[in-house]
């Protein structure tokens, strides 16, 4: 048997239903073509949006790639995190990269280690805040051309990690798309779990962290020969555990199975930060020992949940994610543009790279010192002696975390009630303009009246004030005891007066992007 490294198992799993116990959704994951089944429809759509965006009609409502992407995707996106949790990493066509990758990696021979400097999320707080940058500065929602090249870059992106460093070193460390997922995911209502976590004791060589070979018996012999290992393959310092078949319980075929590519292991998880949904450890493990349990969507946060997945950069791009989802959402009012005109004026330049800059500069600014200087002042009149604010913002950066994954909720939910619809007229005009006699129906648009919108971006914010309020109740609670509550008081005002500033904003007219119906009149 192959000497793998094992973890210590410290438990605070939630103990709320098992989905995969329901609907026979535990056959499903178990099966080993479960994530490629889920993946191949996105893989399609990501097909649609490449030839669409290359080479269809350059007009955004018309096109697969900028609605499909900028409407649909988002939307769904945030859908499924608040019904299920992180659906879309979990479905990412991205993934099927890994094969080609490996096959080069072999040709290659050897792969690198990713720097340890880079072992944090802060590689991917510059990659968000370049991505929130360009799809201003370059108006990404409206050409359907640097959509395609986005969709492309992204795919070689994530095939050229794969190549060079172990897998999982995509998701974990560079993908913004996994990483603002994986952010809003602290409020999703599942979190992978163990179904009993005392058998997770006498399992001597976790296959759910690293992976599980089982195969036909005269396979078995063999390797057992050799050690248990999996000779020719490169699979970096890590090993898949060998467990016999017949060891299995409720055995899912013969093999391997790989483990847990952002190296989670199931029994310590304490989030979903990093956890792509992916299920791999359904599958490796030999004793059918995991779950996806349901949780109140303040668990993570009250429980400091990534305070071992690089909290202080994970935090900081949580939180810087709450004050870009206000900047994404204010580039689309009108006092955006005035705000613009000022800064142009005082400066005296047209350069409008430079104003955007300056405007992104200035909310990221505004929005991390006010957010540090709430923490600060929350353990202050805790403690009642001097603070550090930076500790202070560990322990509440959370809170905001929260507050930002209801805004990111209510603006893309905003894009998509008003477009949903029209992605069958867009689809047929695919076909159409391709020479089928088809006749879009462009009256297709809106999944809800307009009267609908603001009510439900409302709803959204405020329910996730009130989660937010709990939190702070909570964290003020464990922290402080009785002296908490003067702190409760601090946080508490801030999550209003942020709220209020979410509110109002979804309250002011908005600029459609990437929609059917164009420029929106009067209030959503
Ligand atoms: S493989 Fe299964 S039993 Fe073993 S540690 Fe992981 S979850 Fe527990
Ligand atoms: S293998 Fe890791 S990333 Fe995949 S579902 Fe399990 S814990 Fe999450």
């Amino acid at each position: 048997m192959v000497e793998l490294p094992v973890a210590d198992v410290s438990r605070d799993p939630p103990r709320g239903p098992d989905v995969l116990t329901r609907l026979g959704v535990r056959r499903f994951a178990r099966w080993r073509y479960a994530r490629l089944a889920l993946q191949l429809p996105i893989l399609a759509l990501a097909a649609f949006v490449i030839v669409d965006g290359l080479t269809g009609r350059p007009l955004a409502p018309r096109n697969v790639a900028t609605t499909a992407v900028w409407l649909h995707y988002r939307g769904l996106v945030v859908l499924a995190l608040l019904i299920a949790g992180n659906l879309f990493c979990a479905a990412c066509p991205l993934m099927l990269t890994r094969g080609p990758a490996r096959l080069t990696k072999r040709l290659l021979g050897h792969e690198l280690r990713w720097p340890g400097l880079l072992r944090s999320k802060a590689l991917v707080v510059v990659l968000m805040l370049a991505f929130f940058y360009a799809y201003e500065a370059f108006a990404l929602w409206s050409s359907p051309w640097l959509t395609a090249w986005l969709a492309i870059g992204y795919f070689g992106a994530a095939w050229a990690i794969d190549v060079l460093f172990p897998a999982g070193t995509f998701c974990r460390y560079v993908c913004p798309l996994g990483n603002f997922n994986f952010a809003l995911a602290s409020v999703a209502p599942t979190q992978i779990a163990t179904v009993n976590p005392t058998v997770c004791d006498d399992c001597a060589h976790k296959p759910c962290l690293h992976g599980r070979i089982s195969d036909l018996p005269e396979r078995e012999a063999r390797w057992r020969d050799a050690g248990g290992e999996l000779r020719g393959a490169i699979d970096g310092p890590r090993r898949a555990a060998f467990v016999p078949l017949t060891e299995v319980v409720a055995p899912n075929g013969a093999g391997r199975f790989p483990g847990c590519e952002t190296g989670l292991f199931v029994p310590q998880l304490t989030s979903n930060m990093d956890c792509t949904l992916c299920l791999n450890c359904v599958r490796a493990c030999p004793y059918d020992n995991v779950a996806l349990r349901l949780r109140p969507p303040w668990r993570e946060v009250v429980r400091d949940g990534w305070r071992h997945r690089g909290r202080r950069w994970a935090l900081l791009m949580g939180v810087m994610l709450a004050w870009w989802g206000l900047m994404n959402a204010f580039a689309m009012v009108p006092a955006f543009f005035a705000a613009a005109e000022a800064v142009s004026a005082f400066l005296g330049t047209r350069a409008e790279w430079l104003i955007l800059a300056l405007l992104y500069a200035g909310v990221s600014a505004v929005g991390l010192a006010s957010t540090l200087g709430a923490s600060w002042l929350a353990d202050r009149v805790a403690r009642g002696r001097r603070a550090d604010a930076w500790s202070a913002f560990d322990r509440w950066g959370y809170v905001v975390v929260v507050l930002g994954a209801g805004f990111w909720v209510a603006h893309y939910l905003f894009h998509f009630l008003t477009g949903a619809l029209a992605i069958l007229p867009v689809f047929e005009h695919f076909f159409a303009y391709r020479g089928l006699a088809l006749d879009p129906n462009w009256r297709l648009a809106q999944l809800v009246p307009s009267r609908w919108l603001f009510p439900i971006g409302a709803g959204a914010v405020t329910l996730a004030a009130t989660v937010a309020l709990i939190a702070t109740a909570r964290i003020a609670l464990r922290d402080f005891g009785v002296r908490g509550i003067a702190a409760m008081w601090v946080m508490g005002a801030f999550v209003l007066l942020v709220t209020v500033l979410q509110v109002v904003l979804l309250g002011l007219p908005m600029e459609m992007r990437g929609t059917l119906l164009g420029p929106l009149t009067g209030a959503p």
